[in-house]
């Protein structure tokens, strides 16, 4: 590998410097961008540049993408077990380097270390999982009558394209890449440009896995020209996307003109429901745990805050001590011993939460805690609550990706019910009681892809994840995932009577 594609970093406070590639990773090399333009990674923690990494525009997707339809055509056809190596093997050695990469991501990220953490057990575990699934992609044998053998093979598309956020940017690499190689498909991911260096990093141990050149590429460059270049590729014949709402539109439209499957993750407004008869020490953490987990930078924050208000008493005492266990929590640099939330991850990003907390401000919402800036270099926002808050608010109909929650009261079950499914979006859900038949009556009820009783954000490698309504089509993890990745072939042999 070119050295020339290299840069040296160091993570603040504790001063530790590492080799960062800074290439395009096509064909298991590091290569220039074409047009030889670059941009700039910075770091939300101080605001300032870390490195240049190559741009990839619409010469570049070409490369990449022939790259990847030239390794198709043997990649289908290897054996499972081949595949499933690979992938055993790229869980290891992620798993090797588990804490310099979960470093990494929250050097680009801003990311609490332990979120990072958190994200990496989930990389590691999603990629060997699928490894596990590569030689079980079994069809169907069908009976129809005695003058026909049929069967199906599920098989894989072709060369896949992935859009990845700048939120999870490690974690929606395993989420795509997992299952989409499993099968035998070979893919071109763009990463958010917010977000590249755990991608990049990676594609160094994806190399040392053994996988074939041209199977995986990774390609940083801009949603609207490397991106918008994937989604138009006549040769790519899937989109994966993860991201906001309002691009996974263009995307399914783009889509439309050369018949892609889509698979979208998008945003979320996810009601998290507090029942009078909860554990309260073990819901308020799961409260914060679900708008403070990752800076609220999670498609399935629990960003809409629902408390049974029958009885005020419980209602008022609820919120005290929610108020007292935020105020806790410690936010600051992701390095720094003790810290639960780290910096919000984009300019744009934190410009936007800030303009939120100011609109709940302005239009007389009450507030619990929080609702500044802290400091005034890095992207960092006190963990904000506002209460009492309406139905109707632009803070409980918005998703506001960030650290700020809004409690609502609730009175009956069917007012909870109607309140919760009342959004555009239907991605997460938590209930906290202690009463089961309550849990399973409303979970029944509520639109939206996860239920998360007496816990949240409970994420599993087995279980699928993926949205109702406007938050998406497809799942992503579980079994599910790799429907997204194949087509079913129909093979009908026609039996004649043997003649000898
Ligand atoms: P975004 O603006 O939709 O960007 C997502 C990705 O799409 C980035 O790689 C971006 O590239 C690219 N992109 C932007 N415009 C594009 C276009 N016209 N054509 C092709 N690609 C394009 O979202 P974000 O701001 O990065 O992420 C935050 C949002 O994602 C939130 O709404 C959140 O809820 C959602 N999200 C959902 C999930 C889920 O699992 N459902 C997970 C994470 C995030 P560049 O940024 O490099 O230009
Ligand atoms: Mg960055």
């Amino acid at each position: 590998m070119s050295s020339n594609h290299f840069a040296s970093l160091t993570f603040p406070i504790i001063n530790k410097t590492y080799e960062q590639p800074t290439g395009l990773f096509i064909n298991n090399e590091w290569v220039a961008s074409k047009s030889g333009k670059t941009f700039e990674v910075t770091s939300p923690i101080t605001e300032e540049k870390l490195c240049d990494v190559q741009l990839a525009g619409e010469e570049d997707v070409e490369i990449a993408v022939q790259a990847a339809y030239k390794a198709f055509k043997t990649w289908k056809f290897v054996e499972p077990s081949v595949r499933a190596k690979c992938l055993f093997k790229l869980a290891d050695l992620i798993e090797e380097n588990k804490e310099l990469i979960a470093q990494i991501e929250s050097l680009d990220n801003g990311k609490a270390l332990h979120c990072a953490q958190f994200d990496l057990n989930l990389v590691i575990e999603c990629i060997r999982s699928c490894g596990g699934y590569a030689d079980k992609n079994d069809g169907r044998s069908i009976v129809t009558d005695a003058n026909h053998m049929t069967y199906t093979k599920r098989e894989p598309l072709g060369v896949c394209g992935a859009i990845t956020p700048w939120n999870f940017p490690l974690l929606m690499l395993a989420w795509k890449l997992g299952p989409c190689v499993a099968v035998g498909n070979t893919m071109v991911l763009k990463p958010a440009s917010a977000t590249v260096l755990s991608n990049l990093f990676v594609c160094q141990l994806i190399k040392e896995a053994g996988f074939p050149e041209g199977v995986i590429n990774i390609i940083p460059g801009s949603g609207r020209g490397c991106g918008n270049s994937i989604l138009n590729h006549p040769l790519i014949k899937k989109i994966s996307f993860t991201g906001s709402t309002g691009v996974g539109k263009t995307v399914m439209t783009q889509c439309a003109n050369s018949i892609k499957k889509v698979t979208l993750e998008l945003g979320g407004k996810s009601p998290n429901i507090v029942f009078d008869d909860c554990n309260v020490e073990e819901t308020i953490k799961n409260v914060i745990k679900g708008i403070f987990f990752n800076g609220g930078e999670v498609c399935c924050a629990g960003s809409r805050i629902y408390i049974q208000a029958t009885n005020e008493e419980f209602y008022n005492s609820f919120l005290a001590k929610l108020k007292t266990a935020i105020e806790e929590i410690k936010v600051g640099n992701p390095f720094e011993e003790g810290v639960y939330q780290g910096a919000q991850t984009t300019p744009d990003q934190f410009q936007e939460v800030m303009d939120y907390i100011k609109a709940g401000k302005d239009t007389g919402l009450k507030l619990l805690t929080g609702g500044e800036r802290i400091g005034t270099k890095g992207y960092f926002v006190k963990p904000t609550i506002f209460y009492d808050v309406p139905q109707n608010s632009k803070l409980t109909q918005e998703e506001i990706f960030g650290p700020v929650g809004v409690v609502l009261p609730f009175k009956s079950i069917d007012e909870l019910i109607e309140k919760a499914n009342d959004s555009d979006f239907g991605l997460g859900s938590g209930i906290h009681t202690e009463d089961l038949n309550k849990a399973i009556y409303v979970s029944d009820r509520l639109e939206a892809g996860s239920v998360w009783i007496n816990t949240y954000n409970d994420l599993h490698q087995n279980v699928p994840f993926g949205g109702y309504k406007q938050s998406g089509i497809g799942r992503e993890m579980g079994i599910e995932a790799f429907d997204n990745f194949v087509q079913t072939k129909a093979i009908r042999y026609k039996i004649r009577v043997p003649q000898i």
